[in-house]
């Protein structure tokens, strides 16, 4: 079993595999140009495998394949089935915008992957292209189909912004609804790279929207899951993630590696450490011990949380894995 210095059990590796992106998100990576060729030094999938390895025979029983756009990163299947092939029971999802999701959601399935988020903010076309600053719904949502189609159990994740969504709060979550699948609204997390004019709808504002039309109750969850969850009258759960309101760093079960190899004990790259030469070299031993180190520095609060008062975090999601 891993144990930080807190105390905290991990058990939760999110791994991603590409900062790249086909979409230019605005409140993720809006300015970063189309043909964007930065030279990430990628470790490959078997060095990556090597560390998700001795992560697996440590305790960790959850892995998140995500970016940037885990589906640019070629083979991706081929990933996923090395993964659950060396443990099947592992809880291993992807995070993805959906878009390729047509031509690989088959893949993945027969690779062994059972779930994924798909981010979705929008169902309209005009308003998909204003955010992803590219034509992106028809191919998101032939993507959700086929994904469903396919047997995989989906959850969407909707990012509430004012004045973009906050007239389609009822509509993404009867969309959801109507398909079986949950829906999670996230709070905007300002950072530096996002569009200045945006602003977030907080959790109160969104489930005062869901209210004009729904009853509904706090659920159960479980203490490391990041999204409150609600349960209207019929039964359908809701979720949402609401970093301004909650600290989830008391529960926090996680750690990222980046496509780079830099282990992040927390949302920030400052306190990371490489495991590249390692696993370059096959040191099981020295990943290990990197592993433990990194578990050790782990800080009891995100920096985020800290800079409350003047929330405006360096931290991208594409950066870090979102
Ligand atoms: N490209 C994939 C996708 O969009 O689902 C995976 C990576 S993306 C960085 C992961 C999640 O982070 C998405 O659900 C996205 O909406 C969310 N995200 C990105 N920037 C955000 C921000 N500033 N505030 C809240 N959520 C954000
Ligand atoms: Fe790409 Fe996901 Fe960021 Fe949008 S949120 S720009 S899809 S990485």
């Amino acid at each position: 079993m891993l144990i930080d210095g807190h105390g905290r059990v991990v058990n939760y590796l999110r791994v991603s595999v590409t900062q790249r992106c086909n979409f230019r998100c605005r409140y993720c990576m809006p300015s970063t140009p189309f043909n964007w060729t930065p030279k990430e030094n990628l470790l490959s999938f078997e060095e990556l495998f090597l560390f998700i390895k001795v992560c697996i025979d440590e305790g960790v029983n959850k892995i998140r394949i995500t970016g940037g756009e885990p589906l640019l990163r070629k083979d991706l299947p081929k990933f996923i089935s090395m993964i659950h092939e060396y443990k099947p029971d592992i809880d291993l999802a992807i995070t993805t915008n959906g878009y390729m999701l047509k031509s690989y959601a088959k893949a993945l399935k027969n690779a062994g992957l059972k779930r994924i988020n798909m981010s979705l903010d929008t169902l309209k076309n005009d308003k998909a292209r204003f955010m992803a600053q590219k034509s992106v719904l028809n191919e998101v949502l032939t993507g959700f189909e086929e994904a469903l189609e396919v047997g995989l159990k989906v959850k969407l994740n909707t990012v509430a912004l004012k004045g973009f969504n906050d007239d389609e709060i009822l509509n993404l979550l009867e969309f959801a609804k109507f398909r079986g699948c949950q829906i999670r609204f996230i709070e905007y997390m300002e950072n530096q790279h996002a569009k200045d004019e945006l602003k977030g709808l907080k959790s109160d504002e969104i489930l005062n929207i869901i209210a004009q039309k729904y009853n509904f109750t706090k659920a159960e969850k479980l203490p490391s899951a990041p999204a409150s969850l609600y349960k209207l009258d019929d039964g359908y759960t809701f979720g949402i993630i609401d970093p301004h309101k909650h600290d989830f760093c008391k529960s926090c079960n996680r750690i990222r590696l980046s496509a780079e190899g830099f282990l992040i004990p927390c949302l920030y790259f400052e306190d990371a450490m490489s495991i590249k030469k390692a696993v370059q070299s096959g040191d099981i031993l020295g990943a290990s011990e990197i592993l433990r180190q990194v578990l050790k520095n782990k800080p009891e609060k995100n920096k985020w949380e800290a800079d409350a008062t003047n929330v405006t975090s360096a931290r991208a999601f594409y950066q870090t894995g979102g």
